[in-house]
């Protein structure tokens, strides 16, 4: 049993489906699910649906919802011939589910209203996929991911009930290997008891494809992008970036824990724990052997670098010269937590904390308001957050080059520079 997932570079073009059907004809010879993220930049398409929707200018959010409809029933139009009644229908159906909300008046949070619109992205793109599948002969069956995996109604960040999903994935996942060897279904989105879709976070899709790895105790899960492979640094940013031929799943969770883009954060966990190994790999050049993230120990890794732009550093000083102690910072923890803010480099002093966060204006503010009981607070914003992984003084001296440092940390593995 092997997983893939494509996202949504892999299908943003008639050419790219092609290449997808190509490249998954070569696997035929073993059970595969494939799991697929919503074609090219639909997501953010919805996504201004839905706000246009909660904003209550229906019209423009049905004038939106429109472009994404239009654009599928074209790349249907132009991919199929036998299968493109039947798939015309399954479009449409996924169509009124949206169009019918978008009648009504938002009366709910917004982060439900965003997940069942936003979730209309992977149906879409999978019913067209595998209906191009079965057109040129690649035979598979299409599932609906909402039968499967069940999850909280945490929206928009939902958490899997495992169990509940395992026993769907052994009753009805399984058994459809039998009549197709191949499955085809979404990433990214899930569904409650009560049967509203959830989404699983941003870039979700390398996360499902992990829990269906796990569930389906598959012997490798692979991520197809349009990169070589993962790289140790951002390729757009640093153009003498570097292939990583092996990495190791603890390496990878601090790559994505310091904010590298490469692998949603929640994948590797399902996959460390059964030692699935990960490949990633390039549907443009399917022969070129990509990055393997598995279990081994790896030494001689290259500096790898992340950048995080828009940081705001939020500076806390004690009014009464009370010590920053273990009470006061419990307390500010409770706040991050409370606002959801995920500080990415934090220093203590005696009557002062700093913290550096991502700039989310609306948070930073609350999050101000609230420490201010105890604390004064300013915040510089427009900063830049550098992670040097496996760092030598000259690589980091470089990257610094003539910025001003703002705050700086480092281990013997891990630097961290926070740069005007
Ligand atoms: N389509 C979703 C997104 O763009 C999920 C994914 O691509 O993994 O965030
Ligand atoms: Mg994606």
């Amino acid at each position: 049993m092997r997983v893939f997932k494509f996202g949504g570079a892999s299908v943003s073009s008639i050419d790219r489906i092609n290449q997808v059907a190509q490249i998954v004809r070569q696997y035929e010879d073993q059970p595969l699910l494939i799991v697929i993220s919503a074609m090219g930049k639909t997501t953010n398409a919805l996504e201004k649906v839905a706000e246009s929707f909660y904003a209550e200018r229906r019209d423009e959010a049905l004038q939106l919802f429109d472009q994404v409809k239009q654009q599928h029933l074209t790349t249907a139009k132009y991919l199929l011939v036998k299968e493109y009644l039947a798939c015309e229908a399954s479009l449409v159906n996924f169509f009124t589910e949206v169009e019918w909300l978008l009648y009504d008046k938002p009366v709910r949070g917004y982060d439900y209203y965003y997940d069942q619109i936003v979730c209309i992205g992977e149906l879409l793109s999978t019913a067209i996929m595998s209906a191009f599948l079965n057109e040129v002969d690649v035979k598979n069956t299409w599932i609906d991911v909402r039968d499967i995996i069940r999850t909280d109604d945490h929206f928009r960040d939902a958490n899997i009930d495992w169990d509940f999903t395992q026993q769907k994935v052994d009753t009805l996942v399984k058994p459809l290997f039998a009549k197709t060897g191949i499955v085809v279904t979404q990433g990214f989105i899930g569904a409650t008891d009560e049967n509203e879709s959830v989404t699983l976070g941003r870039e979700g899709s390398d996360y499902t494809a992990a829990v269906f790895a796990n569930m389906l105790d598959a012997e490798s899960q692979t991520i197809w992008k349009d990169v070589e492979g993962v790289m140790n640094a951002d390729p757009k940013k640093f153009p003498e970036a570097q292939l990583i031929a092996e990495l190791n799943y603890a390496e990878v969770i601090e790559m994505a824990f310091y904010g590298a883009q490469v692998i949603h954060p929640k994948t590797i966990k399902p996959l460390q724990n059964k030692g699935i190994p990960l490949l990633v790999k390039c549907f443009l050049d399917p022969t070129l052997p990509g990055t393997i993230i598995h279990n081994q120990s790896i030494s001689g890794l290259p500096p790898i670098i992340v950048v995080k732009e828009h940081q705001a550093l939020i500076h806390l000083k004690s009014r009464d010269f009370s010590f920053v102690g273990e009470k006061t910072v419990g307390h500010l923890y409770h706040l991050f937590e409370e606002l959801s803010i995920k500080p990415n480099l934090t220093q203590n002093g005696a009557i002062s904390f700093v913290c550096c966060v991502d700039d989310r204006p609306d948070k930073i503010e609350q999050l101000a308001l609230e420490a201010s009981a105890y604390f004064d607070v300013s915040v510089e914003k427009g900063l830049r957050l550098l992670t040097v992984r496996h760092y030598t003084p000259e690589v980091l001296a470089k990257l610094v080059g003539s910025n001003q440092v703002v705050l700086q940390q480092q281990s013997p593995e891990t630097a961290q520079v926070l740069m005007r």
